[in-house]
């Protein structure tokens, strides 16, 4: 199931309202979906003694939507100093941030030690001699390479570029106890989108078997595992939703095998972003044009620019047309945005009910990684983003971009080199 039909009875009925007032496009996020899934979370991993969620701010990076997540205790995974003011903006100090970055720079790390501190996620070994200054607590991210879990391989990580490998694993937590770090933990982040809870389990069992590895070479314990997201959702009718409740009675089983031989078990730290927002945000957009050449394309007054992952990586949203649910007339069309790229479709050869100009159309499951990667590419400019409240307000979260915005760095006092 795509959007939630709890969501639609929410939104739908007041969607003419919302429209008129606001004006399309909008990417619209339901505040009560958020917390439900917020709760499910929590409850899936309530035996764990001390699970904690942070919320990946890729996904949404807006304000309002960080301060629920803060409000159900979740931390927040940044890796971008953008990312990390807003955490702290929303009242996010010390070990309620993850940083996890690749790559990362000095300034990266300095604003991430610096006021209010954070978890630092080392992606590399050489990270140790570049950390300004170390802190107590370290956590390196870890590539296991070809490594098997049982008889499944976990993917091909071997080519992804981040995290340690397996052979240095051991090394790099060696060198950052002999620098003093007192605190140890460890992550992994191998799916995307992931529906089958499986992979994560087999994750979470990964990395206890590591540990318990390298508490026995090092005699190091480890405050936290965190397996990182990629816990995925259905963006197509008719497919599973990923089954988080065994995912959190398997993962909890494995966690009490590990306290009994091991007379503790770590925090379990998750940093999901799709799985906690992605199904509770939804982009509106008007019907403008319609144009029947070799195909029929239904043209609508949003483009890639607030929605890049059909474009990217042909992915599939679903659509609804508001008032015309399960229309019998119907008929195949491309709806599509003004840019001046092929790309800029929204559905492809997509059976739709039959849509006129002035028709509102519900594109499903953008509130992660949706407004979130928009682009100005050809002066196109991003929408608003609204919040339909738990009490049954709109707000506006996030004003729509102007093309002063879009000229803001075109203002700069003169810098002339001559060479
Ligand atoms: C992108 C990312 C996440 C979130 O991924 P989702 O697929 O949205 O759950 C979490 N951790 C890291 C390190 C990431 O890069």
């Amino acid at each position: 199931m795509p959007m939630s039909h709890a969501f639609k009875e929410r939104l739908f009925p007041v969607l003419p309202s919302i429209t008129s007032h606001y004006g399309t496009p909008f990417h619209i996020y339901d505040e009560t979906g958020i917390r439900q899934t917020g709760a499910a979370v929590k409850t899936a991993f309530a035996g764990i003694e001390r699970f904690r969620e942070y919320y990946a701010v890729k996904a949404l990076p807006n304000p309002r939507i960080l301060s629920i997540m803060g409000e159900m205790g979740f931390g927040f995974d940044c890796s971008s100093i953008a990312e990390l003011r807003l955490s702290r903006q929303v009242g996010g100090r010390d070990e309620d941030i993850m940083y996890t970055s690749n790559n990362t720079s000095l300034e990266e790390f300095l604003e991430a030690a610096g006021d209010g501190g954070a978890i630092l996620n080392l992606d590399d070994i050489s990270l140790l001699s570049k950390v300004p200054v170390l802190p107590e607590l370290i956590c390196f991210r870890y590539n296991p390479g070809e490594r098997r879990t049982g008889n499944d391989i976990i993917g091909t990580p071997s080519e992804a570029k981040y995290g340690v490998s397996h052979e240095q694993i051991v090394e790099a937590y060696r060198q950052a106890k002999e620098l003093g770090a007192k605190r140890f933990g460890i992550h992994t982040m191998l799916a995307s989108n992931e529906l089958n809870y499986q992979y994560m389990v087999q994750t979470a069992a990964m990395l206890l078997d590591l540990i318990a590895e390298i508490t026995t070479e090092l005699a190091i314990t480890f405050e936290f595992i965190n397996i990182g997201g990629g816990l995925g959702i259905p963006y197509k009718p008719g497919i599973a939703a990923l089954d988080l409740s065994a995912m959190g009675r398997e993962i909890t089983a494995l966690f009490k095998a590990f306290r009994r031989a091991h007379g503790y078990e770590p925090a379990l730290y998750m940093e999901s972003g799709r799985f906690m927002t992605g199904p509770h945000g939804v982009l509106v957009t008007t019907a403008i044009n319609r144009k029947e050449i070799y195909r029929t394309y239904v043209g609508v007054d949003a483009s890639m620019s607030s929605l890049m992952r059909p474009g990217i990586y042909g992915a599939y949203h679903h659509i609804d047309v508001l008032g015309k649910e399960g229309h019998e007339d119907s008929e195949t069309v491309d709806v599509v945005g003004s840019l001046c790229e092929n790309n800029d479709k929204f559905a492809i050869q997509r059976t739709l009910p039959k849509i006129a100009d002035g028709d509102i159309l519900i594109i499903q499951d953008t509130g992660a990684h949706g407004s979130a990667m928009g682009f100005n590419y050809n002066g196109n400019l991003r929408p608003k983003e609204l919040l339909l409240g738990a009490n049954g307000k709109v707000e506006l979260i996030r004003r729509a971009e102007l093309v002063e915005d879009y000229f803001a760095t075109l203002s700069f006092t003169p810098d002339v080199l001559s060479l």
